[in-house]
């Protein structure tokens, strides 16, 4: 179970207390307070990745914004107080579920499995569907592999489980048709029960009609027809381990210090990070320094206009798609137009709302991001590519030379052409794609895992000892040897060879990835399936590697 620092319980303690403040006296002014706090909140479980507690957050969010702009219609009517009261206890009890950190300095002997990500894999995922119905056995093997606890239960018959599972998965009886009425009635019935789990309904006819209706009685995810019970898969460990959350960052481009005042105060109760410069000629100078992941840009300024400045921002090439957002209270609509034509992403008319402001904000950062991610990212695996991975790699090697504790590894799969030949390669695809979640769901989130090539993987542990991290990939080695890759004639095994090298030995990402390379090329002339470590430079030219010997070898 995942710790919540006393922060966040404090904060949702605020919200508890600003909801109970509005309720006794009905101003509108300490519901505006509610809603901003309930943000707030949101940003936080979505920092600590707690993805059904972001759920329920923002349903609340939403009928809570659905009230928020309109202040004759304060105190609102006891029906939707009562709703707001249900859903906030659903937040506070959920929320309850999960420990508060005691005193836990970290072991010099924790491994890397035994940090806060892993408590995550600990989590129910509750499987509904016919008794024996063909896909449950692999779904569960799978789920247990990857560190899920599967738990089976009937569309007829509520579970018994009392902790909510993490995500609910329902096979419809029949394949590839609507759901039957029936069906429908035990999503909503398990929806009630569980509002915090995530739902995916599988082998959902791909028409409009029967995606709305499953969305209606609680469906998050609607799987198609057709896909393989591994998509699904690969979506419930993205719920689980995201990347680690950065907060977003804005860089406000106003020449009035009242509206910067105004404007990072709305920022910051958003939980949105930002800096401000009043001359628009220091534009460039900041956004290199300070990376933004968007700019809020005043219109007039002294020099030149904000258009002036984001047309000129779009021709280095590195600021091409970076969000800008005009803040202006200009509302001539055929100068916005022109105005967005030039450069900009959107037009927010001063005095800006903060509730507005802040979701068109973080609305645009998602949407740049997942722009960014899709070209960072590996589409068959979701793993950061080569050059991505390399220049993570440079960055973690920058951070580590303080306590100096860096572990890299390249690992390759093992005759993996004769996989290819003999199967095909989709079912090479999938080997790739099954290696890439065992990493995933072995690793933290603060370690990097990239492709690196077809059937090779980057991977580097921060603030690990190297005794930790070959423990650690050995196992993972070991495992992936026993994981069957399901073929047209039945299932094969498939295994890894890798080579690990570490600082101080080695002090660059060069060197580094060569020497674990060289290790890598080292294990696959030993025999394959093992882990060799590169030599210590001191040992001179030969290359000693240090053995690990693989489980029943007979090396
Ligand atoms: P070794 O144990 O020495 O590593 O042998 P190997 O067969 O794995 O080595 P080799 O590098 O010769 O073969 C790698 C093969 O991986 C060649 C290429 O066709 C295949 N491959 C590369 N990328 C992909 C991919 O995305 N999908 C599939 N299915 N195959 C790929
Ligand atoms: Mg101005
Ligand atoms: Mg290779
Ligand atoms: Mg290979």
């Amino acid at each position: 179970m995942p710790h919540i620092p006393h922060s966040v319980i404090a904060l949702a303690e605020t919200l508890e207390h600003r909801w109970k403040t509005y309720r006794d006296n009905g101003e509108v002014e300490f519901f505006v307070e509610f809603t901003l706090s309930l943000n707030g909140l949101t940003e936080q479980f979505n920092r600590r990745h707690l993805p059904g507690l972001v759920r329920a957050c923002q349903e609340l969010e939403n009928t809570a914004l659905a009230l928020y702009g309109d202040s004759s219609m304060h105190p609102i009517p006891i029906d939707q107080a009562n709703a707001i009261d249900r859903q906030l206890s659903i937040i506070l009890s959920e929320l309850r579920r999960y420990e508060t950190p005691a005193i836990k300095p970290r072991r010099v002997s924790d491994t890397p499995a035994d940090d806060e990500t892993s408590c995550h894999h600990q989590r129910t995922v509750l499987v509904i569907s016919r008794p024996q119905h063909p896909w449950t056995a692999a779904l569960f093997e799978q789920l247990n592999f990857f560190g899920f606890k599967p738990e089976e239960a009937r569309w007829n018959k509520q579970p018994t489980t009392e902790e909510p599972p993490l995500a609910i998965i329902f096979i419809p009886d029949k394949e590839g048709s609507a759901y039957s009425p029936d069906e429908v009635a035990g999503i909503m019935a398990l929806r009630t029960n569980f509002p915090t789990s995530f739902f995916y309904c599988l082998s959902v006819p791909a028409n409009l009609q029967s995606i709305v209706l499953l969305q209606r009685a609680g469906a998050d995810a609607c799987v198609p027809a057709g896909k393989k019970v591994s998509d699904v898969l690969s979506r419930i460990l993205d719920l689980v381990q995201t990347h680690a959350h950065e907060p977003h960052r804005v860089l406000v481009v106003e020449d009035s210090a009242t509206a910067v005042a105004h404007i990072r105060r709305s920022l910051t109760q958003h939980g949105i990070e930002s800096r401000a410069i009043n001359d628009p000629r220091l534009l460039l100078e900041f956004a290199t320094e300070y990376r933004p992941d968007a700019i809020l840009m005043d219109m007039y300024m002294p020099f030149c206009t904000g258009v002036e400045v984001t047309s000129a921002l779009r021709q280095i090439p590195e600021f091409h798609s970076l969000p800008v957002i005009y803040l202006s209270s200009e509302t001539d609509i055929v100068q916005q137009v022109e105005a967005l034509r030039l450069g900009g992403d959107q037009f927010l008319t001063k005095p800006i709302n903060p509730v507005l402001l802040a979701s068109v904000v973080k609305t645009k950062i998602e949407r740049y991001r997942e722009m960014l991610y899709s070209g960072h990212h590996d589409s068959l695996t979701g793993l950061l590519n080569h050059s991505t991975a390399k220049g993570h790699l440079e960055r973690m090697l920058h951070a580590a030379t303080n306590d100096g504790r860096l572990v890299v590894a390249m690992i390759d799969i093992d005759k993996f052409k004769s996989i290819n030949d003999n199967y095909g390669h989709p079912v090479g695809d999938q080997v790739i794609r099954s290696l890439a979640w065992l990493l995933r769901g072995r690793l933290r989130n603060s370690d990097l895992i990239g492709r690196y090539g077809g059937e090779e993987f980057l991977i580097a542990l921060p603030d690990t000892d190297l005794d930790q991290a070959t423990a650690l990939l050995n196992q993972i080695r070991q495992d992936f040897s026993s994981l069957p890759h399901a073929h047209a004639q039945g299932s094969v095994r498939v295994t890894f060879s890798c080579g690990v090298a570490s600082l101080p030995d080695y002090l660059t990402t060069s060197t580094l990835i060569e020497a674990a390379d060289a290790a890598l090329l080292e294990a696959k002339r030993n025999g394959r399936n093992q882990l060799l470590i590169a030599p210590t430079p001191s040992q001179g030219s030969v290359v000693r590697m240090q053995v690990k010997k693989p489980a029943g070898s007979r090396l």
